[in-house]
């Protein structure tokens, strides 16, 4: 016989849908790149050497404000859109021949299994003797 589901459940149920379904939401600021140096300026990082906080469109700097690494008049920077993934760790453990997702555990037996095959081969050349 299945097991009545309750009204108090299934409220359960759509409150934990609905903090997964509603991450937070990126503001969409265009990157602009410096047409001199090749800078990009990060709407979401912001230009901490000249007090631009992160958040800041570009458009909404002051056309004043230059390059922070060649000095290049604000003029100079192109439009080159959103960045194409927003910056996060959940990316990075992707790279790195997948080392990154293995357990502890699993580190542990990928150093010391080749340690230990390393170990047995030095053996065997002196076994040839
Ligand atoms: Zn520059």
């Amino acid at each position: 016989m299945e097991p009545e589901i309750t009204s108090t459940e299934t409220e359960n149920i759509e409150t934990i849908n609905a903090e997964v379904v509603a991450p937070a939401i990126e503001e969409e600021l265009h990157r602009h790149e410096c047409g001199v140096c090749g800078y990009i300026y990060e709407p979401s990082v912001g230009d901490a050497k000249r007090n631009i906080p992160a958040g800041t469109a570009f458009e909404s700097i002051s056309a004043d404000w230059r390059c922070p690494v060649c000095n290049t008049k604000k003029k100079a920077f192109s439009d080159i859109g959103v960045a194409a993934k927003p910056s996060g760790f959940t990316e990075n453990l992707g790279y790195g021949f997948g080392v990154n997702v293995l357990t502890p555990g699993q580190k542990n037996l990928l150093i010391f299994g080749s340690l230990a095959l390393a170990v047995a081969f030095f053996i065997s050349l002196y076994a040839l003797d």
